[in-house]
């Protein structure tokens, strides 16, 4: 197949360039490296089946040739990255969306779209399962990757019902490992980074709010599997096992063998309290979970950022 990857130089997007070739499939990789980076794709930039687009999504998109399946990756997905361009994200997800989705009906190809726990917010359930509406502020600061999201599920629930597009939504959860951005601002790097330096490790709030982290090769493991599975609606990817990020800090000190001081800061505003995915439609209709331990994943990560330090 020839498959385009919207935001294909970002963490995930690089991840699952990286499957499709492993797959011996044509990857087209499409980004402006706003926070995507050349770094993550340049060891397939000799294959012969991938080729790079430098381009916005949110600018009307043209690609030659056939396209069987567009992965639409593309937007900041860092909270710190999100408040930093949140004019680029709302359009990305917006204009961006209807892009990439105009593309797939003329190549009648498939599309599969990259959402998010966000969707649902600061959750009133935990966990969260698909049929969860979510508990979104739609003008706070998150409200521009969330509402963006929301957009982008509803353009893509319409031109399945009112074009035939052949979609997928995936829900992400939390995810880390290798080729995260040092400083994507992000919990998991921002632990990382402050312990391999013996800097305090900054803690927003008490620490006792809740996420569930998912290691990446497991992720892009689900979206292959949803690609091959005829489901329309909405299908949450994470791992369920969940945790503080007071727990969080002490696994990553504990893995580094370090002893910096917890440094306690401010929650930033509507900051989900809890999180944590119900995957049992994943299990059930996608025969997927987890099967990389935390603390494996962590190790890996480590090894991957000693080398940013
Ligand atoms: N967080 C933290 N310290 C940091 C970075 C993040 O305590 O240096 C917290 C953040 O407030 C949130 C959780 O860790 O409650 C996960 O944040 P992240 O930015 O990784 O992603 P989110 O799940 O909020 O999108």
């Amino acid at each position: 197949m020839r498959i385009l990857i919207t935001g294909g130089a970002g963490f995930l997007g690089s991840h699952l360039c990286e499957l499709l070739l492993s797959k011996k499939h044509k990857v087209v990789c499409m980004d402006n490296f706003i926070t995507g980076s050349r770094d993550n794709i340049t060891s397939f930039l000799t294959a012969p089946n991938f080729e790079l687009i430098e381009h916005n999504v949110t600018e009307y998109i043209n690609v030659d040739g056939e396209l069987d399946w567009i992965l639409h990756f593309a937007s900041p997905a860092s909270p710190v990255d999100y408040l930093k361009y949140p004019i680029q994200t709302l359009k990305v997800g917006s204009l961006g969306t209807h892009n990439a989705l105009g593309l797939a009906l003329a190549k009648g190809a498939g599309f599969l779209l990259a959402s998010t726990s966000e969707v649902y917010g600061d959750p009133s359930c935990n966990p969260q399962p698909e049929k969860y509406w979510g508990n979104v502020n739609p003008i706070g600061p998150r409200g521009v990757y969330d509402e963006a999201k929301r957009f982008a599920e509803a353009i893509t629930m319409a031109y399945h019902r009112y074009h035939n597009v052949n979609t997928r939504i995936v829900r992400i959860f939390n995810t880390y490992g290798i080729r995260m951005r040092a400083n994507d601002g992000r919990a998991v790097p921002n632990f990382i980074m402050q312990a391999l330096k013996s800097k305090p490790l900054t803690i927003y709030g008490d620490g006792s709010q809740t996420r569930s982290f998912c290691y990446v090769d497991d992720l892009v493991r689900g979206i292959w599997n949803l690609m091959n599975t005829e489901i329309h609606e909405p299908v949450n990817i994470g791992n369920p096992r969940e945790l503080t990020m007071l727990e969080l800090t002490k696994i990553i000190l504990q893995i580094i063998g370090s002893n910096s001081k917890i440094d306690y800061c401010s929650l930033p505003l509507n900051d989900p309290k809890v999180r944590r995915p119900d995957i049992s439609l994943a299990r059930a209709q996608l025969d997927w979970e987890p099967a990389i331990k935390l603390e494996d994943g962590l190790k890996k990560t480590i090894q991957y950022f000693k080398s940013k330090v």
